[in-house]
């Protein structure tokens, strides 16, 4: 509650000062980050989801935001919160997401709880904590400023984690209308480095359909998918470059029906990933310039990139130096971190919009059955972002 009505700015008070609000407030903002976690939100349940986003919006709504529900049809529904601001800067886009990877159950084998300082739980890092953050941070600057300082809006998606295809529109029309776009996706590695440039990725689907033919009585009629998918799969492999930064990942393979059936059809679906926007058509053309080795298999392929590379371009930069700058105000070290995984950053910075990443919690095993984060680095994270939006 904003006790008393004195509009501050920043430089009166004091950074120490802010970290040891926080400090004072991180029990609180634990106990958020429990209660998001318990309740199971994967990208597939749009019951479940809608469960999580509508439970966001009443908090949200609660430190005096105006909530608008974007409806979608196969995941849960997006949640928009806008907050008025005390001046007229255009606003700040606050970007999450509460779906996560774990289908519903995962709580009974993967139970929210801390050990050794860290709080543990099913999208913990990835990135419930994030989104309480925002929370904590929304409500301090309410108190330090009387008010919010500047207008904010924040946008929870429902999809990040399967491709954003209901989001993607509505990220990309707030994000023009903002100043620049906070991702509180969480840090790169246990040093907590905010994330100035992603990777693009993407993925494709190749399909082979051969003759297929009894293996025994007819062999030499059959034209084996398997054998030219296995083929197909060599030639893929060759697109890597890790010098240049694009991997390709033949990752999943299906096909053949019987040992003793020469294969009719063969898939494989392989994840791409590149490190900048002029790599994409390039890839692309390769992938679909694949022929046959065996002139009566034919080959479909479909796919292609979702999130172009967040690259690290003027914009980017200089919000990383802003947070370096508010970091070094507590003599911490802020350092920056280019990574292979996307997220809805890549869409904000691939229209030009100034978007810094990584900027929610720190920890280990995103997506993975230790994830965890580290509970005394939460009033750093807050005390970056409430500076961070006071002054992009
Ligand atoms: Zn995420």
């Amino acid at each position: 509650m904003p006790a008393k009505n004195i509009t501050r700015t920043p430089d009166d008070i004091a950074w120490r000062d802010r970290l040891r609000y926080f400090e004072s407030s991180n029990d609180a903002l634990v106990e958020t980050i429990r209660e998001l976690v318990e309740i199971e939100s994967p990208s597939d349940n749009k019951l479940a989801g809608d469960r999580m986003g509508g439970l966001l919006a009443s908090k949200f709504e609660a430190l005096g935001g105006r909530a608008r529900v974007h409806r979608a049809e196969d995941y849960a529904d997006n949640v928009q919160i806008n907050f008025p601001g005390g001046d007229n800067r255009e606003p700040v886009l606050l970007l999450g997401h509460f779906d996560t990877v774990y289908p519903v159950g995962t709580l009974s084998t993967m139970p929210c709880h801390i050990a050794n300082g860290r709080l543990h739980g099913p999208g913990v890092l990835d990135m419930k904590s994030g989104i309480a953050l925002m929370l904590s941070v929304i409500k301090a600057l309410q108190v330090w400023h009387g008010g919010l300082p500047r207008a904010v809006t924040v946008f929870l998606v429902s999809d990040e984690e399967v491709g954003s295809s209901s989001s993607r529109q509505i990220t990309e029309g707030l994000a023009r209308k903002s100043a620049a776009v906070l991702v509180l996706e969480p840090a790169a590695g246990i040093r907590g480095a905010v994330k100035t440039a992603r990777k693009g990725v993407g993925d494709y689907t190749l399909t082979v359909r051969g003759v297929a033919a009894h293996a025994g009585l007819d062999p030499g009629t059959g034209h084996s998918a398997i054998l030219e998918l296995a083929r197909q799969i060599a030639v893929i492999s060759k697109f890597n470059n890790l010098k240049q930064g694009i991997s390709v990942n033949p990752g999943v393979i299906r096909g053949g029906t019987r040992t003793n059936v020469v294969a009719a059809e063969a898939v494989v679906e392989v994840d791409v990933r590149i490190k900048s926007a002029k790599q994409a058509a390039g890839l692309d053309r390769k992938m679909h310039a694949l022929r046959p080795f065996d002139k009566h298999c034919r080959l479909g392929i479909e796919g292609g990139i979702n999130r172009l590379p967040m690259e690290r371009n003027a914009g980017v930069a200089a919000l990383y130096r802003k947070a370096r700058a508010i970091a070094h105000q507590i003599d911490w070290k802020l350092e920056e971190a280019a990574v292979g995984g996307g997220s809805d950053g890549n869409f904000t910075a691939g229209i030009g919009v100034p978007t810094l990443d990584g900027l929610g919690g720190v920890g280990e095993g995103a997506h993975a059955l230790h994830e965890n984060i580290v509970i005394s680095e939460l009033p750093r994270r807050a005390l970056l972002l409430a500076g961070m939006i006071e002054s992009v």
